[in-house]
């Protein structure tokens, strides 16, 4: 390891953000200083406006294996999640109880470790419609329990009470979906956040459409670091957000199958097919394009690489503080995710003493101090509340050197000794 390598502070939190590359910051800089119109206006600018937007439109939709057509450009993961939940909970309901009454009672399905984004929109759909959430268990490596979804799937079938013809849900590209489950939709995500953990997400749309249930994926941590073929997969929508990938905040997409109805949850302008009404960042539109485009040639260039320093970072820190465990599943996970528990410890104290040896990482929560909760997604996989809270993240999206593994093992050597020591030392009462 070299000296300067020792003294850097490094940053394993990526996957809570990502810094913006030079380029993506010169490829919008034409569209906020000169090419600035807005793309709805007939002028000549205008047009030279939305021509860079259909462009942007195009790469992002071709890097995740959609079409330009389901692009809807939001401010992020989160409004992405609140369009998706609850825009197409909300048109399913209608056009359920218009088939079938207000006797039906609609449900919501989502996994046991959704982010909040998805989650608490579905708690949303119950508090003021009176939907049913109900949270499909995971195991222990958080893997989504899928005969539990399939049963839950089967509660929500509904004799058909049509008049001999499929009613269908939504119009547009693709086979609509037959409107014969009081399911609204499923709504899981492709990696987890917290563990790493990656789903099978063509096999869940394959059952879940089995059943004529949409499917809406939480894409956000996975964009640009695995491989996403939206359209393969049969999925119908997909949520993901630029700020995980290299651009500014405040930048998403939301890709919507013109066959899935959906509400719009903004009113206004009509902008976005009427979805997401707002003047469009053409600039950050392009951002996202570049940004999304270089991260997906990055990760085809070094994915094998990325995981194997993920890997040694895991045996080494499993060498070095026995009672480490790591979360997620050990294997189909994300390249640049290791995380852990450290039983007997506190997750809080390990992030303040690794930060102050110049190693900047993460819970894998929301987490802030003095305030420190049990990561939901570790709960949901069966830890106890104390052991979930010892847990830490480390994320990046460079491969690690032999060097940087060396000193994150050691420091964490040298963290979890001095907090256990410290512990001990303690008074009884003040533990
Ligand atoms: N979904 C997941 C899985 C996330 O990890 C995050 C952010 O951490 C979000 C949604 C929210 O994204 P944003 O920060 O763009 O609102």
């Amino acid at each position: 390891m070299s000296g300067n390598e020792a003294a850097d502070e490094l940053y394993l939190d990526a996957a809570s953000t990502e810094p913006v590359s030079r380029d993506v910051i010169e490829a919008m800089m034409p569209f906020l200083t000169e090419a600035y119109a807005n793309p709805l206006s007939v002028h000549q600018p205008g047009k030279t406006a939305a021509r860079v937007l259909s462009a942007a439109r195009a790469s992002l939709a071709a890097d995740l294996g959609a079409r330009p057509d389901d692009v809807i450009f939001t401010s992020g993961g989160t409004e992405s999640d609140n369009l998706a939940v609850k825009g197409i909970a909300m048109a399913r309901m209608r056009m359920l109880r218009d088939r079938y009454g207000e006797s039906v009672k609609p449900r919501i399905l989502i996994s046991a470790i959704e982010h909040p984004a998805v989650a608490q929109s579905a708690d949303w759909m119950e508090r003021w419609f009176g939907v049913e959430v109900v949270r499909i268990r995971v195991d222990e490596q958080a893997h989504i329990d899928m005969a539990a979804l399939e049963r839950e799937l089967a509660q929500g079938d509904m004799t058909d009470i049509g008049n001999g013809e499929h009613e269908t849900a939504g119009q547009g590209s693709g086979s609509a979906l037959a409107l014969t489950n009081r399911t609204l939709l499923v709504s899981v995500m492709l990696a987890n956040n917290e563990v790493g953990t990656i789903e099978p997400i063509d096999e869940i749309a394959r059952i879940a459409h089995a059943h004529g249930v949409p499917v809406h994926v939480d894409a956000v941590q996975a964009a640009g670091q695995i491989p996403i073929r939206m359209r393969d997969w049969d999925v119908d929508a997909l949520s993901i957000s630029g700020h995980k990938f290299g651009t500014p905040k405040g930048l998403g997409a939301l890709l919507l199958r013109g066959r899935t109805p959906v509400e719009p949850v903004l009113s206004g302008g009509g902008q976005e097919r009427g979805l997401r009404s707002g003047t469009q960042n053409v600039a950050g539109a392009v951002a996202l394009a570049i940004a999304l485009h270089e991260s997906n040639e990055r990760m085809a260039g070094r994915y094998r690489a990325l995981a194997e320093s993920r890997d040694r970072l895991m045996d080494a820190v499993l060498r070095v503080e026995p009672r480490a465990q790591v979360t997620g599943d050990p294997k189909r996970r994300l390249p640049g995710h290791a995380s852990f528990v450290f039983p007997g410890l506190s997750g809080e104290a390990l992030l303040v003493d690794l930060d102050a040896r110049g190693i900047a990482c993460s819970s894998g929560s929301a987490c802030a101090l003095g305030r420190h909760e049990a990561p939901a997604t570790l709960l949901a996989m069966g830890f106890t509340a104390p052991v979930a809270k010892s847990a830490l993240r480390m994320t990046f999206r460079t491969p690690l050197t032999p060097g940087q593994v060396n000193r994150v093992a050691a420091a964490i050597e040298e963290s979890c000794h001095s907090l256990t020591h410290a512990h001990l030392s303690a008074p009884a009462g003040a533990r």
